[in-house]
């Protein structure tokens, strides 16, 4: 995998966004495989097509490519809200592609993967509509928040100018694709659980521990009331799953 940007394939455009995006989409077309199956060459969709920016031509997997030069922050800003969720909720979901460059020595830093699994409602936050002096008055965009993505869902295939082995990144994918067999409006939960474990920051942990997120939990499932059973009932799952394992008396380890 190359890491440099190929700038003569920007010859004659003007804008920065046009030379940007065709810059970051020819160094994809050339270096990405697909990290589902390993297939060395991720096929380019036509332009404006509305969902997807590439597709793997073996598996058919579909994925939108994100790009910024410098680094991402907590929030990656989207386009209008309903349109991602409709998107995100689909059966043809893409997974996310998160590219980071760095303009003055034109080359990739980062090269992150977000499998579709982990792109879920809780994940998106709604901005604010614009006003009603504003032209698009009503328009409502989104935020991604990259920070509420469970680390087992942010998979770097270039992390820090270095490139991932290729195994690594199959294999992580691998891992959690037992989410992909569960409906998108099931999955927020399972998701969300994964990330609270994740901020326990042990291996072995309490149910008490995690009804502790029992308020965040409910701000964002708005709908359930019972939010307690739905940690134990998102528990047992992820241990049919080989997630986690119970060892008694209200203790979990999650198995790595
Ligand atoms: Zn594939």
């Amino acid at each position: 995998m190359e890491l440099s940007l190929n700038l003569s394939y920007a010859d004659g455009y003007k804008s920065r966004s046009q030379i940007a995006r065709v810059i970051t989409e020819t160094w994809v077309s050339q270096n990405a495989y697909c990290p589902h199956c390993g297939c060395g060459t991720l096929v380019k969709d036509v332009n404006n097509s509305p969902v997807l920016d590439f597709h793997c031509p073996i598996c058919k997997q579909g994925f939108e490519l994100k790009s910024k030069s410098g680094k991402y922050g907590r929030k990656i800003v989207d386009g209008e809200y309903s349109t991602m969720i409709s998107r995100i909720t689909s059966s043809t979901n893409p997974d996310f592609f998160f590219l980071n460059y760095q303009l003055d020595t034109n080359r990739v830093t980062d090269f992150l993967l977000i499998p579709k699994q982990f792109i879920t409602e809780s994940i998106i936050e709604k901005r604010q509509p614009l006003s009603a002096s504003a032209r698009r008055a009503g328009w409502t965009g989104c935020n991604i928040l990259v920070e509420r993505i469970p680390t087992d869902g942010r998979i770097f295939i270039v992390k820090d100018s270095v490139v991932c082995q290729k195994d690594d990144v199959l294999s992580k994918l691998r891992e959690t694709e037992f989410l992909t067999r569960i409906d998108s409006n099931k999955r927020g939960w399972i998701v969300d659980i994964m990330r609270c474990i994740d901020t326990l920051d042990n291996d072995e942990f309490r149910l008490s521990e995690l009804y502790e997120f029992e308020e965040e939990l409910q701000s964002l499932h708005p709908n359930n009331h019972h939010v307690q059973a739905k940690i134990r009932q998102q528990l047992q799952f992820l241990r049919d799953m080989g997630y986690v394992e119970f060892c008694g008396r209200g203790y979990y380890r999650r198995r790595r």
